[in-house]
C-alpha cells in the first residue's frame, strides 16, 4: 500500500512535461528584466548605504570593505543581465534558457555571498534565505533541475559557512537553515511547475476547443448558406444578398436583374439515367453556370432543377444578353453522364429563363422580381422552352 502509493508519487514526480519546457522558460524569461531592475535598486541601495557608514573596529571595517565590493560584483553582473533580458531583444528558446540559469546562478550566488561575508559580524543568513525563495519562486525550473541546483547550491553553501563561521554552535544552526531553505526551494520549485504545466495544458485544451468551435461555426454557416449539392449560395443567402444589394442599388442608383433558370424536360433524364445521375447533371450545371456570367454575380440553386442569377449593375436590355449567353452555352455544352449500366453518354440539355428587373423601392424586392421572373418563364416554357422572356412590366 505504502510502496505502490510512493511509487504513484514518483511517477507523478518524474512525469516531467519536458515538452512544455521552452514555454515555461519562455514565462521565466520575461520576468527576468523586473527581476534584474530590481536586483539592480537593492544591490545599489546596499552599496550606497555600507560605504556611507563608518566602522571602529578592524573586523567591521573588513567586512564593510567585503560588502562594497560584492555589492560592486553583483551590481555589474546585473547590469549584465539587465541588458541580456531587455524587452527589445529577440532570442532563441536555447538562448532564453541559458539566460535564465545564469539569472538562476546569480540570485543565489548573491545571496550565498553576502550571507558568507555577514558571518564576520553576524550569524543570520537571511540574505541567503531571501535569495533560495526568491530565485524558486520567480525562476520557473524542472523538478529535477532544482534538485540538481538546490543540492549543489547546499554543498557550496555549506563549505562556505564552514569557513565564514567560527562559532560551532551557530555554524551547526546556519546549515540546517540552509539544508531547510534548500529544501524549501526544491519543494516551491516542484509546486510552481506542477501549476505552470496544468496552467499550460489547460490553456491548450482551450485553444483547442475554441479552434474545434470555429471550424463548426464556419461548418455551420456553410451548411445554412450553401446548397449542399452544387455548392452554390442557397435561397437564403441569395435572400441575404438581395437586402445587401438593395442598399447599393439605392445608394448609387444602379439597376440589377434576377435570372429565373429551369432545366428543360429534365424529369426526363432521371427516368431515362436515374436520380444520381440527375444529381450529376445538377452538380455539373452548378459548376458550368458561373463560369457563364461575372464573378461579381451571384448563381443561386432555388430548388430542384431551378437556379437563380443575380445580375449586379445590369438592366433589362444587359440582363436579356447575359441570360441570352446563359441559355447557348447550356445548349452547346455536354454533360457527361452515366446510364444506369455506368456507361457514360454525352447529354444535351436546353434551359428557359425568365428575367426580370428588380424595383429598389419596393420593401419585398426579391419575392416581386422572383414572381416576375417565374411569369416570364412560364411564359418561356410554354412559347416552347429553350428561349428567354422578359417580363412584361420591364419590357
Ligand atoms: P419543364 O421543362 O416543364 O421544366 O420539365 P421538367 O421535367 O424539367 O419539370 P418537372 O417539374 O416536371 O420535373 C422536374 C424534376 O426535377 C422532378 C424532380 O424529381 C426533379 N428534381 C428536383 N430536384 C432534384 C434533385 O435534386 N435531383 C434530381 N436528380 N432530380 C431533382
Ligand atoms: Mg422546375
Ligand atoms: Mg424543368
Amino acid at each position: 500500500m505504502i510502496i505502490s502509493s510512493i511509487k504513484l508519487h514518483l511517477k507523478r514526480i518524474l512525469q516531467l512535461h519536458l515538452d512544455f519546457e521552452d514555454r515555461l522558460v519562455s514565462i521565466t524569461f520575461d520576468r527576468l528584466f523586473l527581476l534584474s531592475v530590481l536586483m539592480l535598486m537593492v544591490t545599489a541601495a546596499g552599496l550606497l548605504i555600507t560605504s556611507r557608514l563608518s566602522f571602529e573596529t578592524d573586523t567591521q571595517q573588513q567586512w564593510q570593505r567585503a560588502l562594497v565590493w560584492n555589492s560592486g560584483l553583483t551590481f555589474l553582473s546585473f547590469t549584465v543581465l539587465c541588458w541580456w533580458v531587455r524587452p527589445s531583444l529577440k532570442l532563441s528558446a536555447l538562448a532564453k534558457k541559458r539566460i535564465s540559469r545564469f539569472a538562476h546562478a546569480l540570485v543565489l550566488a548573491a545571496g550565498l555571498s553576502v550571507t558568507s561575508i555577514d558571518q564576520m559580524v553576524t550569524p543570520a543568513v537571511t540574505p541567503f534565505l531571501m535569495a533560495c525563495t526568491v530565485a524558486s519562486v520567480l525562476i520557473i525550473v524542472n523538478p529535477l533541475t532544482a534538485l540538481i541546483i538546490y543540492s549543489a547550491l547546499l554543498g557550496i553553501y555549506a563549505g562556505a559557512m564552514t569557513l565564514t563561521q567560527t562559532d560551532p554552535i551557530f555554524l551547526i544552526s546556519n546549515l540546517f537553515n540552509g539544508l531547510m531553505a534548500c529544501c524549501m526551494s526544491v519543494g516551491f520549485s516542484w509546486i510552481l511547475w506542477q501549476q505552470k504545466i496544468s496552467a499550460l495544458q489547460q490553456q491548450d485544451v482551450i485553444f483547442q476547443q475554441q479552434k474545434e468551435l470555429e471550424q463548426k461555426n464556419s461548418q455551420l454557416e456553410q451548411l445554412a448558406t450553401r446548397d449542399d449539392l452544387t455548392g452554390l449560395a442557397n435561397r437564403r443567402m441569395l435572400r441575404i444578398l438581395t437586402t445587401e444589394e438593395q442598399t447599393l442599388m439605392i445608394r448609387q442608383n444602379t439597376p440589377t436583374c434576377l435570372l429565373l433558370l429551369d432545366l428543360d424536360l429534365f424529369k426526363n433524364i432521371n427516368d431515362e439515367l436515374g436520380h444520381p445521375a440527375g444529381d450529376d447533371l445538377l452538380r455539373q450545371l452548378g459548376a458550368l453556370l458561373p463560369q457563364t456570367v461575372r464573378a461579381s454575380d451571384w448563381v443561386a440553386r432555388w430548388g430542384g432543377e431551378e437556379f437563380a442569377i443575380l445580375l449586379r449593375n445590369s438592366d433589362a436590355t444587359q440582363g436579356m444578353q447575359v441570360a441570352e449567353h446563359v441559355r447557348t452555352m447550356i445548349e452547346k455544352h455536354r454533360f457527361h453522364l452515366p446510364n444506369l449500366l455506368g456507361v457514360q453518354h454525352d447529354i444535351a440539355m436546353t434551359a428557359s429563363i425568365g428575367v426580370a428587373q428588380m424595383d429598389a423601392k419596393a420593401d419585398d424586392m426579391l419575392d416581386l422580381a422572383y414572381k416576375a421572373a417565374d411569369l416570364a418563364l412560364y411564359e418561356a416554357k410554354a412559347g416552347g422552352r429553350n428561349r428567354v422572356v422578359l417580363h412584361a412590366s420591364a419590357a
